[in-house]
């Protein structure tokens, strides 16, 4: 269910069986934006059902935070305006054309373009991988947008870091509250690093070996240090303060 931060924010917590990321709801006078899209059509339905049984605002339009798939492939199915940046609209848009039987999976892990630990929670989250529909978002931005959602601003500002380049933040200037998306997270594309579904609660450990890029974490903290904020979450922990954040790096 959606937790309540405040009376503007809204948090649906990471589900970790099929890597569902946080999501998070931002409620205005006028329009309600959600960040991030959910993992599938059945995610959304479990979102949208929740909202109406919580009896929270559906949303009006729904941006996510980078092109991986647990962020993104929900995106088709919600029936309202969608948005991402640029850099990520383009990976989506290569993405749409990708195939999911077997052998197509595996090449790609083959050949560098998709990892072991997401084609493992793909297979989970569909059992039957025709449902997969992967589509660009309707609105696409570079460097940053804000919407008005009436009595709170949300700034989508595309924030890279060392998660993904395409990374796309959600501040909430009214909250001093930060939604990170992954962007705080380690490279799971970009590095080596195991992961085998028979020992999956060896994750934290592997990935806690992976190294930062220090060149990319000095770059996002100094963004992240001209915004005013308190707190903030990231895609698939629980929310933390900005000081605990920075000590991540440290
Ligand atoms: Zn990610």
């Amino acid at each position: 269910m959606f937790e309540k931060f405040s009376d503007r924010i809204y948090i649906q917590p990471p589900e970790h069986y099929t890597d569902r990321p946080n999501t998070g709801l931002v409620i205005g006078d006028k329009y309600t934006l959600l960040f991030e899209a959910g993992n599938s059509a059945a995610n959304v339905e479990l979102l949208k059902g929740r909202l109406q049984v919580q009896n929270l605002p559906q949303p009006d339009f729904v941006a996510i935070s980078h092109w991986h798939w647990d962020h993104s492939f929900g995106m088709h199915a919600w029936a309202v305006p969608t948005i991402a940046g640029r850099q990520t609209n383009d990976r989506l848009l290569k993405m749409a054309d990708w195939k999911w039987d077997d052998e197509s999976m595996d090449r790609r892990v083959e050949n560098g373009e998709d990892i072991v630990f997401c084609n493992e929670m793909i297979k989970r989250e569909y059992p039957d991988r025709n449902e997969i529909k992967v589509v660009a978002a309707d609105i696409a931005f570079s460097g940053s947008m804000t919407i008005d959602l009436g009595g709170i601003e949300c700034q989508l500002i595309h924030a890279k870091g060392p998660h993904s380049d395409d990374a796309v933040i959600c501040y909430i200037p009214d909250e001093k509250f930060v939604f990170l998306g992954d962007s705080n997270g380690k490279d799971l594309y970009g590095k080596p690093w195991h992961f085998d579904i028979e020992h999956e609660d060896d994750f934290l450990d592997e990935t806690a070996k992976i190294p930062y890029d220090e060149d990319k974490v000095k770059e996002y903290l100094a963004l992240l240090d001209t915004l005013d904020f308190d707190k903030c979450v990231g895609g698939h922990a629980g929310v933390m303060t900005k000081e605990e954040l920075y000590s991540t790096f440290r």
